[in-house]
């Protein structure tokens, strides 16, 4: 047996009514190796393989799991037997915690060398959005690390010089947790979640930019990019904006989520880096939560007097009910540089709006007449900033340049 410490770190997994299976915590943050299984149940006092008992505890059996080591696996591979928790719904059962098993096996270290070598992700688990380092570089990282390590038989140069220097900074290749605070439902299938930021301090990201998050999903570790939505200068918390879809495999552990739950975060990313004053006039169109970058660019344009921006933002929606962050938008359009249309693809009646929105909203799809009557309406040639999903982006790209806007006067998140 390689690891025969039942402690309380330990987590275990209920794998059926009575099956545990004890995991290990690997040097990864929210990655754990199985070690082996534990049946236990009430009334007896058993132990095997080397286990032994301690006062009147309930495990009967405890099995080393052969299959899955020297093969390099953590608990993120493993599909079957049993269900897949994530760090913060891992729990050891209370009749295991203080159970200490006395006899220990010795390390086969080739064999421990080859459970941390890193693995290799699927195309699934990349969130796509070209991001760097992306998980195949980090990967690349890790492995060369590894191979360092192994050589010269050093496990501490297995975390890398950075996350020993400042482990609780934002950094784009290490995964730090942030506590959620609270997660609001916006829409039927649309949070908005606030992280926990240590004390006062700030995320350190310019306005726009965006994270990654990772998830585990059916063991299989995922990555995808989120924008936060708070101002660039909160303190203490950030915000994201999420839309869940029906077969998303993020969605579906964002819709797991609630107060009190840890997620993982690094960044920041993207290559927008707003500076006030630095174009005459910003014309926004977003789709969906392609809003999401342009919160906090709004936000820094007017909470800073000295800033004289004009902006035209132009959020495309389903439906009226369907617009995110309506208080918001409603308060921005009232500062005397701040305009705001809508186009709302599934509906075509004004009557049905509020009278404040019939003015300013359309109905249809965003398409090359609206965006030349948007460019032209605007006092100067504007700067452009693009974001949706990829289909929309490409159809924006070839209106604006049919506008008459050159290649370099927009902005594609
Ligand atoms: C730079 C960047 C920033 C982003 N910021 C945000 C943000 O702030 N908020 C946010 O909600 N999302 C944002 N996204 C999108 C996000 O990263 C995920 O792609 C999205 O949440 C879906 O992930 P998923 O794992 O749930 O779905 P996946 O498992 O990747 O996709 C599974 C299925 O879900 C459906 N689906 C997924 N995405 C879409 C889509 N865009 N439109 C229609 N159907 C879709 C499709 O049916 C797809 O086959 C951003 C993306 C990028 C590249």
């Amino acid at each position: 047996m390689r690891c025969s410490n039942l402690v309380g770190d330990s987590p275990a997994v209920l794998l059926s009514e009575r099956n545990y299976m004890i995991l290990h915590r690997h040097q990864i943050p929210g990655r754990f190796i199985p070690i082996f299984c534990v049946h236990t149940e009430h009334g007896t006092c058993k132990a095997q393989e080397g286990g032994s008992s301690r006062g009147d505890r309930s495990v009967t059996h405890v099995f080393p799991l052969p299959d899955w080591q020297g093969n390099g696996a953590c608990v993120r591979d493993l599909t079957e037997p049993g269900q897949l928790w994530e760090e913060h719904q891992l729990s050891l059962p209370a009749c295991l915690s203080p159970l200490m098993m006395d006899e220990r096996e010795e390390d086969d270290e080739e064999e421990a060398w080859l459970q941390l070598r890193p693995v290799e992700p699927l195309p699934s688990q990349c969130c796509g959005s070209g991001c760097s380092p992306c998980v195949f570089d980090l990967y690349d990282r890790d492995l060369a690390r590894w191979e360092a390590a192994r050589a010269s038989k050093d496990r501490s140069l297995l975390r890398g010089k950075e996350s020993q220097s400042c482990p609780s900074k934002l950094s784009p290749e290490t995964f730090l947790a942030f506590r959620i605070s609270a997660m609001e439902k916006l829409t039927e299938d649309t949070y908005r979640v606030q992280f926990v930021l240590p004390g006062n301090s700030q995320l350190g990201l310019w306005p726009g930019q965006h994270l990654i998050l990772r998830g585990i999903v059916d063991g299989l570790e995922i990555q995808r990019a989120y924008t936060p939505i708070s101002p660039a200068n909160a303190e203490g918390y950030f915000e994201v904006l999420i839309k869940c879809y029906p077969t998303g495999l993020m969605s579906r552990c964002v819709e797991s989520w609630r107060a009190g739950v840890t997620a993982f975060w690094r960044g920041p990313f993207g290559g927008f880096l707003y500076k006030p004053n630095q174009h005459g006039e910003l014309l926004m169109l977003a789709a969906g939560t392609g809003l999401a970058p342009m919160v906090p660019i709004l936000h820094s344009i007017t909470d800073n007097a000295d800033d004289e921006t004009f902006v035209t933002l132009v959020g495309c929606f389903k439906t009226f009910e369907g617009i995110y962050l309506k208080p918001f938008l409603e308060e921005q359009a009232r500062f005397w540089n701040i305009r705001t249309f809508f186009v709302l693809s599934q509906e075509s009646s004004p009557e049905q709006l509020p009278w404040s929105y019939r003015e300013k909203t359309r109905f249809g799809r965003l398409a090359q007449d609206l965006v030349e009557e948007l460019v032209g309406s605007c006092r100067r040639k504007p700067f452009a900033l693009v974001c949706g999903s990829a289909e929309f982006t490409k159809d924006m790209a070839s209106c604006l340049l049919r506008a008459g806007l050159a290649e370099d006067s927009y902005f594609l998140f």
